[in-house]
């Protein structure tokens, strides 16, 4: 499943790193936070090399839908009566001041990346919370207004309208940033101690190590399992389902997202925590959604993604731990990863350089708060029911009454074992038990995948490592 990103973009390979090289600064992980970050160190004259374990973009963000905004959902009135009227409003320009530095690079540089700007909105069927939403994101310094009528078929009471935010090719983008880097392909970090870097054939040593792998992989310190979980969408591509001019999204759950790319809109939705899809048939359930809105279109691709949601909703973008004080991380993106990708790295280039930045406390890991708890007890408790699972359920299906075509844990002779059944009935075998912390793995149908409830690592059927923060595959027969 390839999304419309990846169809659309070629790309040069960077080399393997081999050797021994220094750094000023060593970025582990080229998604769009590592590309931005290596950008903006780079621009302030910091030497940069970013380390990726496979190809650049090939994470998380060849699989976006790639709106670039400081629209986070309905989100104004939450923050302000959580964390209060001060920290809302540098969240949300810290956010404004990356759609803003996102056009500006582009502009600067002539990058073909099919800038588009455009308005985005938040429908609901709550018009009254769209209105206090609306003056909530006035108080913060946004011209937004309250639009009755939207040119998506959906039925609501309107929607909340940010406008002048912008939506782009994202791979297009980060491989022309790519080509002023220096960056070392298919190179996974194994290890890091204090300041040098392991790879399988080199190092780096480094005045700082940037962790922006998408979930920080080094457990102790950080406890980065302990505060975030991750949740993955679904996006199919259509076309023939005519044109939009905004960016749209739905509010609550079960919410859906639109946007136009070229002749497609893409159309998003399906939301779930990862290793949580026991049944199945997401792609389904967004092409009967299609059919119904856009009787005539038809789907030309179809991707999905995921993305690490902290407890207190605000991403990490600072230090890893105090205890590492050179170690910096970016991450808890909450599916808005395109402009919090560029407030992380200006935020981790101020703090690199030695510059204030009024926004860094709002967004640093070390925080701790009360909005945190409920979300910090939840993620322990998600935790425990994994390893529980791993001990306590016994699995009823057996090899031989699986189905060809199905995936399942099941009970064999030398105990658990995850098993998938190709369609010409090959039986593929794998451990079900998570390298990352030692949860139990689930069968995800729509992917034919691996995924782990409690953290979010994927594998593929052959236990294959697809997503972190596991750093290694499963064992498989
Ligand atoms: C369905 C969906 C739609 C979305 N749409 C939007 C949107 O419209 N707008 C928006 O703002 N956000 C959106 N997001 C969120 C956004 O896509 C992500 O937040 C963003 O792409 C994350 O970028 P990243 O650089 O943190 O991670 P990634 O792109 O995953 O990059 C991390 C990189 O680190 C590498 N890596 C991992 N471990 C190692 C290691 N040990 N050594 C070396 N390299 C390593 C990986 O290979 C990977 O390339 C969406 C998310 C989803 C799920």
């Amino acid at each position: 499943m390839e999304s419309i990103w990846s169809k659309t973009c070629n790309r040069k390979k960077k080399p393997v790193l081999e050797g021994h090289i220094q750094a000023d600064a060593a970025v582990i992980g080229g998604g769009m936070a590592g590309i931005l970050t290596a950008w903006q160190l780079e621009q302030a004259g910091v030497r940069t090399v970013v380390l990726e374990a496979e190809q650049i973009g090939g994470g998380q963000t060849k699989n976006t839908t790639a709106k670039i905004t400081s629209q986070h959902g309905l989100f104004c009135r939450t923050f302000i009566e959580k964390k209060g009227e001060e920290p809302a409003r540098k969240y949300v320009q810290a956010n404004q001041a990356a759609v803003e530095e996102y056009k500006r690079i582009i502009r600067k540089e002539c990058i073909d990346c099919d800038l588009l700007e455009s308005a985005a909105y938040v429908y609901s069927v709550d018009s009254e919370k769209l209105k206090r939403e609306t003056e909530a994101a006035q108080r913060l310094g946004i011209n937004a207004s309250f639009e009755e009528q939207i040119e998506i078929p959906v039925s609501c009471a309107g929607a909340v309208c940010f406008p002048e935010q912008a939506q782009f090719h994202p791979l297009k983008f980060i491989r022309a940033l790519a080509e002023r880097l220096t960056i070392y392909e298919d190179t996974l970090v194994t290890e890091v101690e204090d300041n040098l870097v392991k790879t399988a054939c080199g190092s780096v040593r480094a005045g700082y190590i940037i962790f922006t792998s998408h979930f920080p992989f080094i457990n102790f310190p950080g406890m980065y399992f302990a505060r975030m979980h991750q949740e993955r969408s679904y996006v199919i591509a259509l076309e023939n389902a005519g044109e939009l001019n905004g960016m749209y999204i739905g509010e609550g759950e079960d919410t859906l997202s639109f946007r136009q790319y070229n002749k497609y809109i893409l159309l998003g939705g399906q939301a779930h925590r990862t290793g949580e899809n026991k049944t199945g048939g997401r792609y389904e359930k967004l092409r009967e959604t299609a059919k119904r809105m856009y009787p005539e279109s038809t789907v030309a691709a179809c991707w999905s993604a995921q993305d690490c949601i902290t407890s207190d909703k605000i991403p990490f973008i600072g230090e890893y731990s105090a205890e590492r004080p050179s170690w910096l991380t970016a991450t808890g993106f909450q599916k808005w990863g395109m402009s919090s990708a560029m407030v992380s790295a200006i935020l981790l280039r101020d703090r690199i350089c030695g510059y204030e930045n009024p926004y860094a406390e709002v967004f640093a890991p070390s925080r701790f708060s009360v909005e945190e708890f409920p979300g910090l007890v939840k993620e322990g408790g998600k935790a425990v029911k994994g390893l529980t699972k791993r001990f306590f359920y016994i699995p009823d299906k057996t090899i031989a009454g699986l189905e060809r075509g199905h995936g399942a844990v099941v009970d064999t002779p030398q105990g658990k074992a995850g098993v998938y059944k190709t369609e010409e009935g090959e039986v593929c075998q794998v451990d079900v038990v998570c390298p990352h912390m030692g949860c139990e793995l689930s069968w995800n149908p729509d992917e034919c995948s691996w995924d782990c409830p409690c953290h979010g690592s994927r594998f593929n059927y052959k236990g294959e490592l697809l997503d972190g923060p596991a750093q290694e595959g499963v064992w498989h027969e």
